[in-house]
């Protein structure tokens, strides 16, 4: 809900939340929301695979995340799991899956971690990077009084989380940025 002054409240199913700022940080659905306010921004869905293993199953677990750098796989010891995920994938906004979609992550990982690898269970997972055309988040004021930017984050919207915050929340308290957003303003 917007007026004159900018926007004036969220509308949400538990009611109407009002609020002095506002922050546009919906993933993929970021560009859908403000297209009622005139905006457009350039964040496409990228289709990523996921697939969480027991721990135990493997002869030795990793205790640190890494990337496998020449066969594009990450892992993320959790516990008593690990999570490994790969694919870049352009197909819309669907997160549906199969078993076949995850066969090259699950050879590649075995050549990593052994052949028991998900021997009890796999959980399967796919879900949506909010990609940008130039791979930066588009951290900023938007044209609309009283709404700001963090959103575009891609494939390392974890890792980007804690610096893109304090850029917002420099913006909003009016400070200098901690850090610059060139090159992730919108519009530019
Ligand atoms: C397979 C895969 C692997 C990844 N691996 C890594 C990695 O190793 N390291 C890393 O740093 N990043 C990784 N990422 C990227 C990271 O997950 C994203 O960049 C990050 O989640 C983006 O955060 P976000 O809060 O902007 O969006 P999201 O996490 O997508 O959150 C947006 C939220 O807004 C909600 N929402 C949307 N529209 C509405 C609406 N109209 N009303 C109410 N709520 C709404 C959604 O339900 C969602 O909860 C990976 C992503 C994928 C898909």
């Amino acid at each position: 809900m917007k007026d004159r002054h900018g926007v004036k409240a969220v509308h949400t199913k538990s009611g109407d939340i009002s609020a002095d700022a506002f922050v546009l940080c919906l993933g993929v659905f970021s560009p859908l929301l403000v297209e009622k306010l005139g905006m457009s921004l350039p964040v496409y869905p990228v289709k990523g695979y996921s697939v969480t293993v027991a721990a135990d199953d493997l002869p030795i677990s990793p205790t640190l995340g890494g990337v496998d750098e020449e066969n594009l796989l990450a892992y993320c010891p959790m516990d008593k799991r690990l999570r490994l995920t790969a694919t870049a994938e352009i197909s819309g906004y669907s997160t549906n899956h199969k078993p076949s979609d995850f066969s090259v992550m699950l050879t590649k990982a075995r050549e990593l971690f052994g052949d028991r690898l998900g021997a009890s269970a796999i959980d399967y997972w796919a879900g949506l990077r909010p990609m940008t055309p130039t791979g930066l988040p588009i951290i900023d004021r938007a044209p609309v009084d009283n709404l700001f930017i963090n959103t575009g984050h891609g494939h390392m919207g974890w890792t980007m989380s804690n610096g893109c915050a304090r850029m917002v929340a420099d913006m909003i308290g009016q400070k200098p940025l901690a850090h610059s957003n060139e090159g992730m303003r919108y519009g530019k």
